[in-house]
């Protein structure tokens, strides 16, 4: 960044894109659904909004703006609120980071290489359990890319798997099949060397978020492809409304690519891809569902409803959250948005309950054990219908009965992994097993 720093180009951004708009109306606050089960339902939204503001300005925080910065979930429902075309999620991502940031960059750095560090550890472990190298260069090829191919043979975009979908391998595996049967010409770039840079920014670490982003926006634009598809809504909003605008705003320039969710994508070849839904899927469905893209949301019942065989039921039920995972600063209110999905799910009668992301995925698969009807991720049902075989190996490994049962299933990838043994039983553990 030509900034002088990373801090001082996210200052910039939060000058230009909340500061000089937000009129401190509150109306994000009163949308927000995390608000009253974070204790805000009576504070004053102006006020609390006002606070968020003096955050970014590098003033102290009042109590009711620390508390919805640390709690909000990336849901969304607060961008249409907005009268003034603000991007609140923006506003709370910059001021939950500048706040970390400004009490304390070394613990903030601290935090941000122990997140990064367990998520690193998870992908190796999971990757090397489940897969051959292989399969593992293709969802996270290695190396740099090489310079920006001639126009002609530049590919029309990069798939960013981003980190961690590799932990089900199986969504990944029939996301590329899907590119492969629509014969677009595509790249594909993902795992933890190629980070969006969320966990330090999350953590505070301004410096370290734009400096692993930075590495990340040029690898990408490095394949000299105009858009990159983000599978990741985490890796979508913190590369596309975070560090993509902060970088292009501080070196004075555009970006050099958009990105969007690789749904969009689908949606747009959604004629070519229904005629490829041959087979027919009889399942009476409904969506394990999060507010934070609607737009895929919108998508992804767009293209189940093109698959024969499949009876799409709405769920009434509360919902929140960029992913299931992004809800784990208010612990039991997740829980509660958990039980009342599975609870709708099964009081509609329904054969399927579809995750759509990863992290969704690997959270709320374990409750099959415990439900009537089955619990698959849409893209199952998509390769179904298509004839692409695969197989949920994250699911397989939560059914086994303990951590000794996933090791000793997996003795054989072990065999020469070189990963330590106790690291390798408390990363399987805090996944698989983890306690409710
Ligand atoms: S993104 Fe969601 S959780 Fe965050 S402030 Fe907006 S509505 Fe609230
Ligand atoms: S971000 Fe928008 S909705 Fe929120 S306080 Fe500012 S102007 Fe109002």
């Amino acid at each position: 960044m030509a900034a002088a720093t990373h801090a001082d180009a996210f200052a910039g951004l939060a000058r230009s894109a909340v500061l000089d708009a937000c009129t401190s109306c509150g109306e994000c606050l009163r949308a927000c659904p995390m608000a009253a089960p974070a204790g805000l339902a009576d504070a004053d939204a102006a006020g609390v909004t006002g606070g968020v503001l003096a955050i970014l300005r590098g003033q102290p925080a009042t109590p009711e703006a620390r508390r919805w910065t640390e709690v909000c979930s990336g849901s969304g429902l607060c961008i249409p609120a907005c009268p003034e075309g603000v991007n609140p999620r923006l506003m709370l991502s910059l001021a939950r980071g500048m706040l970390r940031h400004a009490e304390s960059e070394a613990a903030a750095r601290q935090a941000g290489t122990r997140s990064f560090t367990s998520m690193a550890r998870a992908v190796k472990a999971f990757s090397r359990l489940m897969l051959d190298a292989q399969t593992i260069a293709r969802i996270h090829p290695p190396g740099r890319p090489s310079p920006a191919a001639p126009a002609d043979a530049a590919p029309e975009f990069v798939f960013y798997t981003g980190c961690n979908v590799i932990r089900t391998p199986h969504i990944a595996l029939v996301a590329l099949d899907i590119l492969e049967r629509l014969e677009v010409r595509y790249a594909v770039a993902g795992g933890p060397s190629t980070c969006c840079g969320v966990y330090q920014m999350g953590s505070g670490d301004l410096e370290g978020a734009g400096r692993i982003s930075g590495s990340t926006l040029g690898k990408l634009a490095a394949h000299g492809a105009p858009r990159v598809l983000a599978w990741c809504p985490s890796c979508q909003v913190q590369l596309g409304e975070v560090q993509l605008p902060a970088h292009a705003r501080a070196a004075g320039g555009d970006a050099p690519f958009t990105i969007a969710p690789y749904f969009e994508y689908l949606d747009s070849r959604f004629d070519e891809l229904a005629a490829m839904f041959v087979h027919r899927v009889e399942k009476r469905v409904a969506l394990s569902e999060r507010t934070g893209m609607p737009a895929v949301n919108r998508a992804v019942k767009r293209l189940l409803g093109a698959v024969p065989g499949v009876e799409f039921v709405e769920l009434e039920t509360p919902r929140a959250g960029l992913m299931s995972v992004h809800l784990s600063a208010l612990p039991a209110f997740k829980t509660d948005l958990l039980a009342a999905e599975l609870r709708a799910a099964a009081a509609a009668g329904v054969t399927t309950l579809a995750t759509v992301f990863h992290a969704c995925h690997r959270e709320v698969v374990r409750f099959e054990r415990e439900t009537e009807f089955e619990i698959l991720n849409v893209m199952e049902i998509f390769a179904a219908s298509m004839g692409i075989a695969c197989e949920d190996l994250y699911k397989q490994m939560t059914r086994l009965a303990d951590v000794d049962a996933v090791l000793a299933q997996h003795a054989a990838s072990l065999a020469g992994s070189g990963m330590p043994m106790a690291e390798l039983r408390e990363t399987l553990v805090a996944d698989l097993f983890p306690s409710r």
